[in-house]
């Protein structure tokens, strides 16, 4: 394995600096050259990339091959603003396929099997990625796409599907909806899941499991490494960490302040490095996703294996679906005179959708025009200035980042500090990371 990563890798590092001007520059501004990377232990001397060196070259400036030899793209699912892009190849899509055929075999999946795809279709990788990986494997596909539960309950019933793929939290929804509606699991075929897209946890796994009758299993990927299919857990090793296709994706673990590389087993932000796509490469791209990567000597498989993710490094929430980071938040604010930066996110799920509340202190100057040191948080809403700036807030909110929110005004020190004074910007009561 480590051969054929240092074979690849070296290859990979002289055509993105014949190719891709952004890498030539990054190389040149270290004094590198690429034959300063011999082996996958030199990498440490490059700096990582992050998603504002995508977001700088939107749409096509990372690609390393003329556009017209671009087969396909797709981009991260933010829903506003500018999304990032990654470009696949013809070959880029057969690797993509590949990875996401031995995740499928990995979660249980055989050829003939019928896979119902409860991913959305579109520019979301999750959609496409398990549709020409459950090909690739000579399954048959249903591709349902995402949402529109009545159809999928149908599907599950009449088609007899053995494998269902969605995200963790719509497969909750659909066990809390058979269960509603009295369906018999004897009336599914259901036998393996395949969730992933979002965080989950072992309790989530559990209700998942006994809702639908089948076995659950994770895959974990994001847009700019490939979609999912970086990483699957195996159906008969549950709970002990995913195995991640090191061939093609090569992981490091560093720490969150110093970049330094961790050793084996420690927990820290993943960053990888593709060592095979030839449309958009990249190298030691900085996920933000907290987790470690270690071998198990007592698995099946060789590859090495990866925890859930832990956390985010950088404040990324995940909801419905859709990334939000909290400085999308902060960005709206700053439009508002009277709002201040003293904001805590507080996240919570009903059943198995996210709710998202914004607590926002309103300005000092604002709290003594209209005399409010004395008022409970109760009487607020009997100002219509109030009443008015929490509708506005709540539309501009919805317009950037394309979610709904629930705001609530406050007064100056009203929400909590910690001991240090600092304020915890998210509190995320849903539980999701393991
Ligand atoms: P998508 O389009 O699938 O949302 P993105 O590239 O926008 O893909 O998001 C990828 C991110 O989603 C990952 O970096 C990670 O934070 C999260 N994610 C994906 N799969 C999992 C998983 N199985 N467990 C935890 N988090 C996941």
């Amino acid at each position: 394995m480590r051969k054929l990563q240092n074979e690849r890798l070296r290859n990979l590092v002289n055509y993105v600096y014949d190719r891709v001007p952004f890498y030539r520059q990054l190389f040149d501004a270290h004094g590198l050259k690429p034959s300063h990377i011999q082996r996958v232990e030199d990498l440490h001397l490059l700096p990582f990339t992050n998603k504002q060196d995508l977001r700088d070259n939107y749409p096509f400036g990372l690609l390393a091959v003329p556009r017209q030899e671009i087969s396909r793209v797709h981009c991260s699912s933010g829903t506003t603003g500018k999304p990032t892009v990654v470009g696949y190849t013809a070959g880029d899509i057969e690797i993509f396929s590949e990875v996401v055929a031995r995740s499928l075999a990995a979660g249980g999946c055989k050829p003939g099997m019928m896979l119902q795809n409860g991913y959305g279709y579109g520019l979301f990788t999750g959609g496409l990625g398990l549709h020409y990986g459950a090909e690739k494997l000579g399954m048959t596909v249903v591709p349902v796409s995402g949402g529109m539960t009545e159809r999928q309950l149908m599907l599950l019933q009449d088609f007899k599907p053995e494998v269902l793929c969605c995200t963790p939290s719509y497969a909750q929804a659909l066990a809390e909806e058979i269960k509603k509606r009295d369906i018999s699991l004897e009336s599914l075929n259901l036998k393996f899941a395949l969730l992933g897209a979002e965080p989950w946890t072992d309790s989530i796994r559990q209700h998942v499991q006994q809702g639908l009758g089948l076995q659950a299993t994770n895959i974990y990927g994001l847009s700019e490494i490939i979609g999912p299919g970086v990483s699957q857990e195996d159906v008969e090793e549950p709970g002990t960490g995913s195995y991640l296709w090191e061939d093609h994706f090569y992981p490091e673990i560093v720490d969150a302040t110093t970049g330094e590389v961790l050793p084996e087993g420690e927990l820290g932000v993943l960053v990888l490095t593709t060592l095979t796509k030839r449309g958009m490469p990249l190298l030691r791209y900085r996920t933000n996703d907290i987790t470690n990567i270690y071998y198990s000597h007592s698995g099946k498989r060789t590859h090495v294996k990866m925890g859930p993710i832990k956390g985010r490094a950088d404040g990324m929430l995940i909801i419905r679906g859709v990334n939000l980071f909290y400085t999308q938040v902060e960005e709206v604010l700053q439009m508002f005179e009277h709002l201040t930066t003293h904001y805590q996110l507080v996240v919570s799920r009903e059943g198995s959708m996210d709710e998202v509340e914004v607590h926002v202190e309103v300005s000092q100057s604002l709290v003594r025009e209209l005399g409010l040191e004395h008022i409970s948080i109760v009487e607020l809403c009997r100002f219509p200035v109030l009443s008015e700036l929490n509708a506005t807030f709540c539309k501009r909110l919805k317009e950037n980042t394309g979610l709904t929110m629930r705001v609530h005004l406050k007064v100056t020190g009203e929400i909590p500090r910690s001991e240090g004074g600092k304020l915890n910007r998210i509190v995320d009561k849903r539980q999701v990371y393991a």
